[in-house]
């Protein structure tokens, strides 16, 4: 799998960042397929079922928009299709990715008011409510949150976020970045009364990058009428008259969709909840791991852990970046680096997508293996741990 070398590695790759994750066999065979006359008339039937069918991994009965864009274009068609420049958004800076997000509105011209945070935490709830509370006129036209921040391993607790946003009375609209928490993580569009859920492919959706998606509330669609960021290729309304005939407005990518249409198959097949329960397994017995080798995990609150990926802090004079350059070299697997003011601080294991148990163990013993050939301090067993959790907890896939 090492296509830049000349050496081979035997054994395959563990691809273990929080995302792209190991697309299934399955997945890339369904992905092989010759490409379709995308105006044709079995293009319009599959498309048709697909935009239906993706519906139950959001939990909506809404529509959702499909583009060949990775998520940060998702990112950015959720807020051009609501908002008007110089709009105000409250954002929460739960880490790296709430950070890009911002960087990314200040770009099209919208004033975002960012809530700080640690890094080691989920969205503070009790601020969003008091921030708006105390916008009296409703300056602020939409809450913008991450809801698994894939650069510390926190998850913020959306269903709160939007009692948060009732207590208040506010009318904004609630954007929910899920790119690396949906088909991972429990997420429920319409329960949680979300206007624009963002998501991407190549995460909980098993799938390579290429493709993003919008889930869109009717609010949100009544919102589109008046706003007034430029926008064209992300413009929702092209888009969602195209595709109630079951086509795009220009091409969509169609290999990625019979990987998506494959992938929500066997979401389907194991059981959304089995699927959120596995993840949550594995992520319990890789925080024990961390805990028997005497390690710290970013995420401070319980409530707010991670299912899809662990960020392990280093001992003080210690390099993340190192002992990941050591595992991948030593045993060919590739974990996630710190990102901004946790680069070289932490390193991020992925335990996300198409894993099992064994893959589990395997990821874990490579990082113990790593952390003695790197002279990280740790006490060794952490495998251990995790194996004993494991056997008492192996659930239905085993
Ligand atoms: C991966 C990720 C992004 C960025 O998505 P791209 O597909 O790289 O554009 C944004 N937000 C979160 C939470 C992510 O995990």
């Amino acid at each position: 799998m090492a296509y830049f070398e000349s050496k081979r590695i035997a054994g395959r790759h563990y691809l273990q960042i929080p995302g792209p994750s190991t697309v299934p066999d399955r997945i890339l065979r369904a992905m092989d397929n010759a490409t379709m006359d995308h105006r044709g008339p079995d293009f319009g039937k599959f498309t048709a079922q697909l935009l239906e069918k993706v519906k139950f991994v959001f939990k909506t009965t809404g529509p959702v928009v499909i583009y060949p864009a990775s998520g940060t274009g998702a990112w950015e068609a959720a807020l051009a299709n609501t908002l008007s420049p110089g709009d105000r958004v409250l954002m929460c800076e739960t880490g790296w990715f709430a950070h890009l997000w911002r960087e990314l509105a200040e770009r099209l011209g919208i004033r975002p008011e960012f809530i700080k945070t640690d890094w080691r935490r989920g969205a503070d709830v009790a601020g969003i409510e008091a921030r708006l509370r105390e916008d009296k006129g409703h300056e602020i036209k939409a809450v913008a949150v991450v809801h698994n921040e894939t650069s510390t391993g926190s998850t913020s607790r959306i269903a709160e976020v939007r009692a948060a946003i009732d207590a208040a009375g506010h009318p904004a609209l609630l954007l929910v970045d899920t790119i690396s928490g949906l088909g991972s993580m429990d997420y429920r569009h319409d329960e949680w009364g979300v206007d624009v859920t963002i998501s991407g492919s190549q995460k909980g959706l098993m799938l390579p990058p290429g493709i993003s998606f919008n889930a869109i509330s009717a609010k949100a669609i009544r919102a589109s009428a008046e706003a007034k960021i430029g926008r064209s290729y992300w413009d929702w309304g092209p888009m969602l008259k195209s595709n109630a005939t079951g086509y795009f407005p220009s091409t969509p990518a169609t290999t990625m969709l019979y990987g998506l249409d494959t992938a929500l198959d066997m979401m389907a097949e194991e059981g959304l909840e089995n699927v959120f329960a596995r993840h949550d397994r594995h992520a319990e017995a890789t925080r024990r791991a961390v805990r028997a080798w005497g390690l710290e995990v970013q995420c401070e609150d319980p409530r707010h852990y991670s299912s899809v990926l662990t960020a392990v802090r280093l001992p003080e004079g210690h390099s993340a970046n190192a002992l990941r350059a050591t595992i991948l070299e030593q045993h060919n697997m590739s974990l996630g680096n710190g990102l901004g003011q946790l680069n070289d601080r932490v390193f991020r294991i992925g335990h996300l997508g198409d894993f099992g148990n064994l893959d589990l163990v395997a990821t874990l013993g490579g990082v113990e293996m790593g952390l003695a050939a790197a002279g990280v301090p740790h006490k060794p067993g952490g495998v251990q741990v995790a194996m004993a959790y494991l056997a008492g907890n192996a659930g239905p896939q085993g």
